[in-house]
């Protein structure tokens, strides 16, 4: 599995937070802070937009670097995704993910 597949199996290219920090995109930076500080109702500044994915080597944002359930669960089990977990198909916790995106599912049980 790319290292760039989140512990949920959201792919994490697609992410804003991905894309402004690998083309060192300010204007998009400010534009995805101002997004998401509406939508999650918190003051997310552009100095947090910065990301190259919560499995990978390299900055995360605060959120994935340390408020994600998922991420924990994960690291907490000792697993590389949730895809390694037996309870994969009926938790709560990464069914907040997958249950609307099946792409994310199809990644975690991508094995190669
Ligand atoms: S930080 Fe959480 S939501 Fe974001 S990609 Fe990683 S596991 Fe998924
Ligand atoms: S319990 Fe859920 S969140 Fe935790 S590793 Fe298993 S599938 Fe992922």
């Amino acid at each position: 599995m790319k290292e760039t597949v989140g512990c949920c199996g959201l792919d994490c290219e697609r992410c804003d937070a991905y894309v402004a920090t690998v083309n060192d995109d300010d204007a998009l930076r400010e534009k995805t802070a101002e997004l998401w500080s509406e939508m999650n109702h918190a003051s997310i500044t552009k100095s947090m937009i910065d990301c190259l994915g919560c499995r990978a080597d390299g900055p995360k944002t605060p959120y994935c670097e340390s408020l994600c359930e998922i991420r924990k669960c994960v690291r907490r089990k000792g697993f590389d995704t949730c895809g390694d977990c037996d309870e994969l198909e009926g938790c709560e916790t990464v069914g907040m993910v997958i249950g609307g995106n099946p792409d994310a599912l199809a990644n975690l049980k991508d094995r190669d």
